[in-house]
């Protein structure tokens, strides 16, 4: 594959993202697929899916996992029912997390990302241990699968995921770095946070985002690539100098015009890659 190709993350039935004949029409090769729901992930339907995008000459490379009853509404919302953190749906998600993996092996894709949740910032909290074996397992059932399990950076700061990744201490376990994110929770900057974790950073969303909320805007609302204040040059620069060079998946989830943000997107990426 060349180096640092551009992707969007792409969406089938469930989540935000753009949709396959969306991606087709930006010409770009590379996706990152938000898991369609259930009765779309049998084996014959996930045959059927990579086979689309096998015509459509695009690599799946990421499969990331969401669930039903998910609320980004607020940040409490968020920490009560986001990924496998809240302990009441744990075990249901959890089951479904496996069964993403063997979906996403049909496709033949080798990472599998989700956003865990609020993981507790305070290893001593009682939650800690139950979030860290749920972690464990799936990375185990990803490993027999021949995948990478990626976290989705959230909420915690880089310290407190380079914690969290220790005490699970399992080799598949990386991170989907979005800088956006470290941006909309307030998590710390985002370069000096890639800086930090960048020897788990295996896949990356370009997503951008402002420090301040317009009128009525929603905490989690992003902004088109390279009007935010992530630095997307800056950030593509950092992610060259580590070395990194997979996919730059373009996220764009709150826009009034998806289509033109992300053809503007894949334009700034194209130039800034060269660079
Ligand atoms: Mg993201």
């Amino acid at each position: 594959m060349e180096k640092m190709p551009v992707g969007v993350f792409t969406s089938i039935g469930a989540g935000l993202g753009a949709s396959l004949d969306a991606v087709k029409q930006l010409g770009v090769r590379t996706v990152h697929l938000h898991a369609p729901h259930g009765d779309m992930r049998s084996p014959e339907k996930a045959a059927d899916i990579r086979r689309q995008f096998a015509e459509a000459g695009i690599t799946v490379t990421v499969v990331f996992c969401g669930f039903e009853g998910e609320s980004y509404e607020t940040i409490p919302s968020v920490q009560q029912t986001i990924g496998l953190v809240p302990r009441a749906t744990r075990a249901v998600r959890l089951k479904e997390t496996l069964e993403i993996s063997d979906f996403a092996k049909v496709l033949g894709v080798d990472i599998v990302a989700m956003h865990l949740g609020a993981v507790p910032e305070d290893p001593k909290d009682p939650e800690y241990p139950g979030i860290v074996e749920a972690t464990r397992l799936v990375c185990e059932y990803c490993q027999r699968n021949g995948q990478r399990f990626h976290l989705e950076t959230g909420q915690e700061t880089a310290d407190a995921l380079l914690h969290f990744i220790g005490a699970v201490g399992r080799d598949n376990l990386a991170i989907n770095f979005d800088p956006a994110n470290m941006i909309l929770y307030g998590a710390g900057e985002p370069i000096s946070a890639l800086k930090k974790v960048s020897q788990y950073v295996k896949s990356v969303h370009c997503k951008d985002a402002k420090n301040t909320r317009g009128p009525g805007q929603k905490w989690y609302e992003d902004c088109a690539l390279g009007t935010g204040d992530v630095g997307m040059e800056t950030f593509i620069r950092t992610l060259k100098g580590l070395g990194y060079e997979g996919p730059l998946t373009i996220e764009r989830e709150y826009s009034a015009d998806q289509a033109g943000d992300l053809a503007e997107a894949v334009r700034l990426l194209e130039r800034l890659r060269g660079v």
